[in-house]
């Protein structure tokens, strides 16, 4: 009876304090890490579901697998979101530009998938008003029409009806938008995101719902059965040096511009998959464009869509459209798309952008599923995902976008159940709240990102009170987050916490080049790292920065 007694205090307690129970889960993976990493190597152990790829799309499939109760291993072979999906534009959406080519049943979903977003990770997605200045006398009525449709197809998950602008209202909004030709304007309503942060905060819920994720593993080979059916992973940990042969019933290929090398690996000489398209984005200081709203552009001088949406008190303006031959984790930016979005910015707004005021620019690879006619123009290839199951049973996910991230997983899940002979369990990501959502976000500082991780990360400075000073005065960022990226979010180095935990070097190199060394060492007291740890680090991360500038950069201090 005391024992009885006993459980149900303790099942209390561990409800009553459920986010930092997660906390604790989350913060003793991290330091545990080794021994989390042996237990692959135990010959028994077969998961029921291995991902290979730690995007969006991986990380929603880890997610959707863990919380419907079956074992999950994830292996990304760098850092979370380290590939396209911490080079979003940064839309929740249903994609405007689908709806203008006719695929409504794509708009829809998308549309819906951003509705539970906002309502599963409401500390980082929010619903922001765009603008579409209209430079043709019938524009107004066209946008108005559209994207009233665009609404209606959200059903009830809609974020609010589209209304036409007059040409000072536009010019009320935007005050900076180019105003010759200018007739009217239309002002609608998406989502906008924080992706990398969406990406790791979705690796914490797959952490709590069961699954084992592991950043800095690299999946080199898979695993046959003597039939030739696929049966595991080899996998090498980056940091040990140490190869893994793990051992699943189902394994996922989520590996974004990748997918084609995983395919390589079950079928050497296969017909490629993948068409990468590359999308580059200008980072611009607010002064550019002062506006709560963001703009869009719907067709600019080659047809494509521009948008400038203001992201963390900076405006991010792009993309492009590119198909490319290569793929890799840092794709550099085109001249040519440099130039095209310097000129289209300039062409929109009043004062036109120098080489010099670009505080950071990204390129990413979007990983389109290649067309069977050959067909080069990336803007007619579909966006929707696929799922492709190998002779061998190795199920390829591709395609989609960050948006229907939790959709692709449900499928691909469902898809896994049936080759990998799982129990048929429904799904359960609909409802389920991601890590740190909370329905009261209060944006009054920098931190709301952290949304129900806040308050705990503020109370380190209990434990030294440094870790409450900012970064440099000129920065809102404090050292606390950046133990709280080490501890919490599994950043393993400098760039992990200065490219996707905390933002920096998305929103401006300059600043992200200044601050390295003090990141460094604190990082470097938490894992146990000496002084020639941080210099390299330090060297590798400004070399890295420097490739996101235009302009070169030397440090201040
Ligand atoms: C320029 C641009 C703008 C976009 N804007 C938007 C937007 O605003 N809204 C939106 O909804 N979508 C947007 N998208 C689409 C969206 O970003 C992508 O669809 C999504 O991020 C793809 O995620 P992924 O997980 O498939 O790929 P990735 O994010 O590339 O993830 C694949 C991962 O697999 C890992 N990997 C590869 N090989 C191995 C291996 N052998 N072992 C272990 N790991 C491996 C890689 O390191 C990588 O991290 C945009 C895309 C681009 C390019």
């Amino acid at each position: 009876m005391f024992l009885f007694v006993l459980n149900c205090f303790v099942l209390y307690l561990s409800i009553r304090n459920r986010n930092k129970v997660h906390i604790n889960i989350i913060a003793m993976i991290n330091s545990e890490r080794n021994k989390i990493v042996a237990e692959l190597s135990d010959p028994d152990k077969v998961w029921d579901v291995i991902i290979v790829g730690g995007g969006a799309t991986g990380l929603g499939a880890a997610l959707d697998a863990a919380s419907r109760g079956f074992s999950t291993l994830l292996l990304e072979q760098a850092d979370f979101a380290k590939g396209t999906s911490s080079r979003s534009t940064k839309l929740a959406h249903g994609g405007v530009r689908y709806l203008a080519q006719g695929d409504i049943g794509l708009v829809r979903e998308a549309l819906h998938e951003r509705g539970l977003m906002l309502k599963n990770a409401a500390h980082l997605v929010k619903n922001e008003s765009f603008v579409i200045p209209n430079y043709e006398w019938w524009g107004g009525m066209f946008y108005t029409i559209g994207l009233t449709l665009y609404d209606l197809l959200a059903g009830k998950l809609g974020f609010g009806r589209a209304k036409y602008l007059s040409k000072k209202e536009v010019i009320r909004r935007i005050p900076t938008i180019e105003q010759k030709g200018l007739y009217s304007g239309v002002v609608y309503q998406d989502g906008q995101f924080d992706d990398s942060r969406l990406a790791v905060n979705i690796a914490q819920t797959s952490l709590e719902q069961g699954a084992t994720v592991l950043n800095y593993f690299k999946v080199n080979n898979l695993i046959k059965d003597t039939k030739g059916n696929i049966a595991g992973v080899v996998a090498l940990d980056i940091e040990s040096g140490i190869t893994y042969q793990v051992k699943g019933k189902a394994v996922i290929n989520a590996t974004g511009v990748f997918a084609d090398d995983v395919l390589q690996l079950d079928k050497p000489g296969k017909k490629p998959l993948i068409r990468p398209s590359q999308g580059i984005h200008l980072v611009l200081d607010m002064s550019f464009m002062p506006s709560e709203d963001a703009l869009m552009i719907p067709k600019t001088s080659d047809g494509r869509v521009l948008f400038a949406v203001p992201w963390h008190d900076k405006l991010v303006v792009g993309t492009t459209d590119t198909p490319i031959k290569e793929h890799s984790l840092e794709p550099l930016a085109l001249e040519e798309e440099i130039e095209f979005i310097i000129k289209t910015a300039d062409q929109y707004l009043v004062k036109a952008p120098q080489r010099k005021d670009v505080l950071s620019m990204f390129a990413g690879l979007r990983p389109l599923a290649a067309p069977q006619d050959g067909s080069e123009k990336t803007k007619e290839i579909s966006r929707s995902h696929k799922i492709i199951v190998s002779e061998s049973g190795l199920i390829t996910i591709t395609g989609g976008k960050w948006t229907t991230y939790r959709k692709m997983a449900e499928d691909t899940i469902d898809k896994a159940i049936k080759v990998g002979n799982l129990e048929n369990r429904p799904v359960r990501t609909k409802d389920l709240l991601i890590h740190g959502s909370t329905p009261n976000v209060d944006r009054k500082d920098h931190l709301y990102v952290y949304g129900t991780d806040r308050a705990a990360l503020l109370e380190l400075k209990n434990e030294n009170s440094a870790w409450a000073e900012k970064l440099d005065p000129r920065a809102e960022y404090i050292g606390a987050e950046v133990i709280w990226a080490v501890r919490h979010e599994m950043a393993r180095n400098l760039e992990d916490v200065l490219a996707r935990r905390v933002r920096v070097l998305f929103l401006d190199a300059r600043m992200a080049i200044d601050i390295a060394p003090k990141v460094a060492g604190l990082i470097a007291s938490e894992l146990h790292k000496d002084a020639a740890w941080i210099e390299d680090q330090v060297a590798s991360f400004t070399k890295l920065a420097q490739s996101y500038l235009l302009v070169p950069y030397s440090r201040t201090k």
